[in-house]
């Protein structure tokens, strides 16, 4: 391949460079001479003319008919008074002039390169303008729909989980219990359901107060959501009763599983009362009954286990 020998330039064919591409890409290059004085380098392009009439369009005041390009310099000002000699760069938005410069779009920056303070002004067409502006209108459609997405999934939470457990609440219980019921008419796999009610509980806010009370209450969630099986599935269902769905679990298994929660929560140390017992009812699925008649049995169970002796497990 054959090179060609670069050209030295001389200063001046550089600057004629500089003068001809300022005048195509339609930027107007402003050195600051001192402080608030500046000289456009080169002939200034013809919006700067437009912006800032003159006879030779070389105004070392060219902010006399722009209230944007005025504010800006006291922006550049500052900046320049800030930076000193620092090599740096400081740019303002998009700016449109309407009325002024047909609403063509302005952007300014202040430089500081090797100690030289410079302004470049860039000219915008309009159609660059509309883009800049429907870019920016989708940008806060894509925000505007992000924060209601936020919102949405904090208000699905709260719909769905019980505040002071952070288990399932009853609406969303009842809703995958009947989900498992369907599952469970479909393939035969046994499906469990367990009712939990805190015996006198009442005394407990009586004697140590409501935040005790609902300490307790916080304490069982996380026995619930921490001590079961993967697939079990923990619910407060109001008040101090609480509520597990255990898929592929028999009458035998239930039996077991209560008990086992029934002994976790009578050693749990809860501090505020030092003792604490819960009674639990247990069913199973018999398919097809409706969920009414499936939870009606755990709870007639529940309420058998708390006629005897209360901190017992009773299945139906
Ligand atoms: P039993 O052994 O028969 O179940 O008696 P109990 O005292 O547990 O039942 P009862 O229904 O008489 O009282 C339930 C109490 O639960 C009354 C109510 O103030 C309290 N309670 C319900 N929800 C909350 C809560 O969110 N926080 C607190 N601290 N107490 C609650
Ligand atoms: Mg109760
Ligand atoms: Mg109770």
């Amino acid at each position: 391949m054959k090179r060609t020998k670069p050209i030295p330039l001389s200063e001046e064919h550089y600057l004629d460079f500089l003068r001809s591409f300022i005048k195509t890409i339609n930027i107007a290059i402003l050195v600051q001479e001192e402080p608030g004085v500046y000289k456009p380098m080169g002939e200034a392009p013809d919006f700067y003319k437009s912006l800032y009439p003159s006879k030779d369009g070389f105004c070392s005041e060219p902010w006399r008919y722009s209230d944007f390009l005025e504010f800006f310099r006291e922006e550049a000002e500052n900046f320049f008074e800030k930076m000193g000699n620092t090599t740096q760069m400081y740019t303002s938005t998009v700016w449109q002039e309407e009325g002024i410069d047909d609403d063509r779009a302005l952007i300014a920056t202040a430089l500081v390169i090797d100690g030289k303070r410079i302004i470049v002004i860039r000219s915008l067409a309009e159609d660059y303008v509309e883009r800049v502006k429907v870019l920016r209108k989708a940008r806060e459609n894509l925000l505007e729909t992000r924060a209601l997405y936020a919102k949405l999934e904090k208000y699905r939470h709260i719909a769905q989980y019980d505040s002071l457990t952070g288990l399932f609440n009853r609406l969303t219980f009842s809703e995958v219990l009947e989900e498992e019921m369907q599952r469970c008419s479909k393939t035969r796999v046994p499906l469990s359901l367990l009712v939990i009610d805190i015996d006198d509980f009442k005394k407990v806010n009586d004697t140590f107060g409501h935040m005790a009370g609902d300490s307790v209450l916080s304490n069982i969630g996380r026995i619930l959501s921490t001590q079961l099986r993967a697939g079990d599935i923990p619910a407060r269902y109001g008040g101090e009763e609480f509520v597990v769905i255990a898929p592929n679990t028999n009458e035998e298994q239930v039996f077991t599983m209560a008990h086992n929660i029934r002994k976790k929560v009578e050693k749990f140390n809860f501090g505020e009362p030092p003792i604490l017992t819960v009674s639990i009812g247990c069913t199973t699925y018999k398919s097809p009954e409706d969920q009414c008649t499936f939870f009606q049995r755990a709870d007639f169970a529940l309420y058998d286990a708390k006629r005897s002796a209360k901190n017992t497990v009773k299945i139906r």
